[in-house]
């Protein structure tokens, strides 16, 4: 009798035994199976039946697995990976697993798929959804499916486009083999500090055992070019190396790097992948054809057919943590990973977090530091602007001192960037009669005026709305007004002062594709663009010699919020941005506007002095026993209906454990009450280090039972508190 234990995709179902039949191939542990359930076929993975408990059932019930897919098993390393995420993050093993087989057409044989495109040609009957259809749809290529999303019309009407010869069927090849990077292609001349941090890494690459490293270096001091040496020795090796990076508009100039070094692109894994591409990747991954991927979070969980190497570059950023579906840190689950594969792991950053300071300083890591900018280029002087002393004009947010510095930059021809960190034009409409704000409908959060298309959106739940002509209160026409800038309002008065400058403002709103990042890059190095006004987004990675003048536009914004990381945030996101200035042969300035110059944050950036600001903080997190130094998980009780989410959570904290070094505090009204429509309860557990909390935490909830529509995720090692 040959019985195997299936983990199904289906998150709804536990793991199930299963018959292999006779003549079928060997389901070996980590074998990818069709199982029938019901009427139905699942597609699932063959798991060690020692970590995963069901319910017996006799040999005389099991039921015949239907097919073992021809790709190469899930390797122990990446099931023990698993297995840890699903523990540690208490998520659900069926949801982590998903990640690691994110495309189902990837499992299938054929090697062949027909995509659509449009040919050019006008269709006979052009009704205004084929218009808009055609439109929208662009040089776009895809499934009909996927055309159809993009055109926001029905796939009948992609059908009907295809019959009338407006769009036509390409057969696409999609498992052509990638480019091999060529590790000799062109390496850098390495110096002092980085030739040694490189040596340490390819002596690591070559030892191929588990060794996690913080690559330290100031913003322009060859974090890149000094890991691309490991990477040159795994693909020598003819091993795989993954390159994590936070956002998928960082690809594009990483591509070029790459490109430059190694002489072809490495596969990039992320979410604008069609489905053709993500199959092509996937295979490509567990076939070991692909030898370098660089990619988002999610290609932390991919089945790598021997991984050499893992890097993961701005290793502070926040955006690593997924904050839906399986809340994991992807910094934390890499060094994970590493140790499981027993592989190197660098952490790249130029403001490491105090978490992975603190590993370092303890020995766990190793740290390679890069004090100097890369070639010529020299740090640029950062000085504080005070709003107090000197305001800009009513209705302005620009103060005199950075508008003359554009004025100088413009003359001498050389770029500048100014960062806000809020999308849109102003984060607030109100009634200027009757004081009327608008509120999303769905949660607690004011709608954001979006001008460049002409709409109230809600940043939370993705709510829009034309701004209306009238106020919905009291009907007086044409009374909103704006309040407080966005980067729109921004680049607004940038026009009003400087008519002739060339703007660009680059938000996720206006850079959403690789293709979109490349173009904005192009104009940059064309210079083409004198100003950008931009988010987060233009904070880090990107590389413009021309770029001299930085001005930050309210350095007190990130502190408001006041979270336990709000002063690290704002000095890493003020330090990042800094760094684009001054990078080629000429110097850069750095202009911060705050009300607070003296604010423990400004004084550190102004002085330069980053070792004395993370020394505070950390003494700070010491002293109240926060992460590092102590443990917090969050608890987010939501339902649509108020009372149901009330009561629950109150239940959750009236039961909690008395278990000492360990406090539990709310339930609370989260500060998001509500969200997409649920109202949200927070629960706080803080404990110390050395309790097993989500065993408490598992313990705990497993006992309580709640009504269906309440939902209960638990967010260990949080980094929203909203
Ligand atoms: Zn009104
Ligand atoms: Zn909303």
């Amino acid at each position: 009798m040959n019985r195997v234990r299936v983990l199904l995709l289906n998150v709804a179902l536990g793991p199930l035994d299963y018959r292999v039949p006779q003549g079928m191939q060997a389901a070996v542990p980590g074998s990818i199976v069709v199982a029938p359930l019901g009427p139905r076929q699942e597609t699932g993975v063959v798991w060690d039946p020692e970590r995963l408990e069901t319910q017996e059932v006799g040999d005389n019930r099991l039921r015949p697995l239907l097919q073992v897919h021809d790709v190469p098993p899930l390797a122990e390393p990446l099931r023990r990976l698993i297995d840890w995420t699903s523990d540690y993050y208490l998520a659900p093993i069926g949801a982590v697993l998903r990640m690691s087989l994110p495309s189902s057409s990837a499992l299938d044989g054929a090697r062949t798929v027909t995509e659509y495109r449009a040919t050019g040609r006008v269709p006979e009957r052009l009704t205004p959804q084929r218009q808009q259809a055609l439109d929208r749809i662009g040089e776009r290529q895809g499934l009909v499916r996927e055309l159809a999303l993009a055109g926001d019309v029905s796939d009948g009407v992609i059908r009907g486009l295809v019959k009338s010869g407006a769009i036509e069927a390409v057969a696409v090849s999609i498992d052509d083999p990638f480019p091999r990077p060529d590790p000799d292609g062109h390496p850098p001349r390495l110096e002092g500090a980085q030739r040694a941090a490189a040596r340490e890494f390819v002596t690591a690459v070559q030892d191929a055992e588990f060794a996690p490293f913080l690559l330290h270096g100031v913003t322009g001091s060859g974090k890149t070019e000094v890991y691309f040496e490991a990477v040159a020795e795994a693909i020598r090796m003819g091993r795989q190396t993954l390159v994590l990076l936070p956002e998928i508009a960082l690809t594009e100039p990483f591509l070029k790097r790459f490109t430059t070094r190694f002489g072809c692109e490495p596969v990039a894994w992320h979410s604008g992948l069609r489905q053709s591409q993500r199959r092509r990747a996937w295979r490509a991954i567990a076939t070991g054809d692909a030898r370098v991927v660089v990619g988002a979070r999610s290609a932390l969980f991919l089945p790598y057919r021997d991984l050499g190497l893992i890097v993961v570059d701005e290793a502070h950023e926040t955006s690593f943590k997924q904050e839906d579906g399986v809340q994991y840190h992807a910094r934390d689950v890499a060094v994970m990973r590493g140790k499981l594969e027993k592989v190197p792991v660098i952490l790249a950053s130029a403001t490491p977090a105090i978490e992975t300071r603190h590993m370092a300083e303890i020995g766990v890591y190793k740290e390679m530091k890069l004090p100097d900018r890369f070639g010529v280029a020299e740090m640029p002087d950062i000085a504080a602007i005070d709003l107090i002393q000197d305001p800009p004009p009513r209705g302005r947010w620009l103060a005199p001192i950075l508008v003359g510095e554009l004025k100088a930059n413009l003359e001498r021809g050389e770029q500048s960037l100014l960062f806000l960190n809020r999308r849109g034009y102003a984060p607030l409409t109100l009634c200027r009669a009757c004081g009327h704000r608008f509120q999303c409908p769905n949660c607690t959060a004011w709608m954001v005026e979006h001008r460049l298309v002409s709409r109230l959106a809600c940043h939370h739940c993705g709510h829009m709305m034309p701004p209306p002509r009238a106020c919905p209160e009291c009907q007086e026409v044409d009374s909103l007004v704006p309040v407080g800038p966005g980067v729109e309002r921004i680049a607004d008065e940038v026009l009003a002062l400087f008519p002739d400058a060339r703007t660009a403002i680059v938000t996720s709103d206006t850079i959403w594709s690789p293709a979109k990042a490349a173009e904005f890059v192009g104009r940059m190095e064309a210079g083409a663009i004198d100003i950008v006004v931009g988010t987060q987004l233009v904070t880090k990675g990107y590389h413009f010699p021309n770029l001299t003048l930085v001005g930050v536009v309210d350095a007190d914004l990130g502190l408001s919020g006041g979270d336990l990381r709000a002063a690290e945030r704002s000095f890493q996101q003020i330090s990042q941005v800094s760094g684009r200035a001054g990078r080629g042969e000429k110097p850069g300035r750095v202009f911060v506007q705050t009300h607070e110059p003296a604010a423990p944050v400004i004084a550190a950036l102004v002085s330069g002095d980053a070792e004395g600001f993370y020394e505070a903080e950390t003494e700070a997190r010491r002293g109240a026993a926060m992460p590092p130094f102590g443990r917090l998980a969050g608890i987010i009780v939501s339902s649509e209906e108020l009372g149901e989410a009330t009561e629950a959570a109150r239940l959750i904290g009236r039961t909690a454990p008395r278990v000492e070094n360990m406090a539990v505090f709310g339930p609370a009204p989260a500060p998001l009450a509500m969200l997409r429509g649920r109202h949200r309860q927070r629960l706080l557990v803080h404990a110390s280090r050395s309790l097993p909390v989500q065993d408490i935490i598992r313990e705990w909830l497993s006992k309580l039972d709640w009504p269906r529509g309440v939902r209960v995720a638990v967010d260990v090692d949080p980094y929203s508190f909203l």
